[in-house]
């Protein structure tokens, strides 16, 4: 029986290994919670010092996202003014520490994905366990899964990131904008171009020509 259970456990941990190894804990450290920034991002007591956490293998919607406010408040439920076990697994390229957060018996990094706040980070983590929460979560439709389509923290960065993008190559090289409610076209020396409420840049065969500037 014992043998056969441990034989079990080890089949478990190698295949665990192979198809998914868990991120290495460099070193361990605890302390009270006295910040949460957002759904992933905590800051840390410790004796003087504060040491802010990035938790590692998941992403968080950002403040300005649809449930970025209730991500944050349930990391917020589940840590703050807790004290905390961190398993630091690295530093991130702002400085932060990553790690898993643990409080008590609960891990906090896999709570926010089972219950929905926080996507499983599979660029930076490929857990099998991690990725069966987010599956369940999402069957469910718990937390922000009660979207159909909610937009992944990542994408709405790089969303955030485009518009100067774009801004600067219309200047450079004469484009068009297209208000996508009216459907009519403005080159860039027209007031309405990039002003309209809804709009995007657009070439020069799309829309109808504004009266104005001749779109
Ligand atoms: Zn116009």
């Amino acid at each position: 029986m014992k043998l056969r259970h441990s034989t079990a456990i080890a089949v478990l941990l190698l295949s665990s290994f192979v198809l998914a190894a868990p991120p290495k804990i460099i070193s361990e450290f605890s302390g009270k919670v006295i910040g949460v920034s957002d759904g992933d991002t905590i800051k840390v007591l410790v004796g003087k010092e504060t040491i802010t956490v990035r938790l590692e293998a998941i992403d968080a919607p950002e403040k300005g996202q649809s449930y970025g406010d209730k991500s944050k408040k349930a990391l917020s439920d589940a840590v703050f003014g807790k004290n905390v076990t961190v398993k630091k697994t690295g530093i991130d390229r702002y400085g932060r520490s990553l790690g898993f957060v643990v409080v008590g018996p609960t891990e906090a990094n896999a709570k926010m994905i089972e219950d929905g706040w926080a996507w499983h980070y599979k660029e930076y983590n490929n857990e099998e366990r991690l990725a069966k929460l987010e599956e369940a979560a999402r069957k469910a439709k718990r937390g922000l899964w009660a979207d159909d389509k909610p937009l992944p923290p990542w994408e709405y960065r790089a969303r955030q990131r485009a518009p100067q993008v774009e801004s600067k190559a219309a200047a450079a090289s004469g484009q068009y904008w297209l208000n996508t409610s009216s459907n009519v076209r403005h080159n860039e020396k027209c007031e309405h171009f990039q002003k309209t409420k809804k709009g995007r840049l657009c070439e020069r065969s799309e829309g109808k020509p504004c009266g104005i500037c001749g779109g």
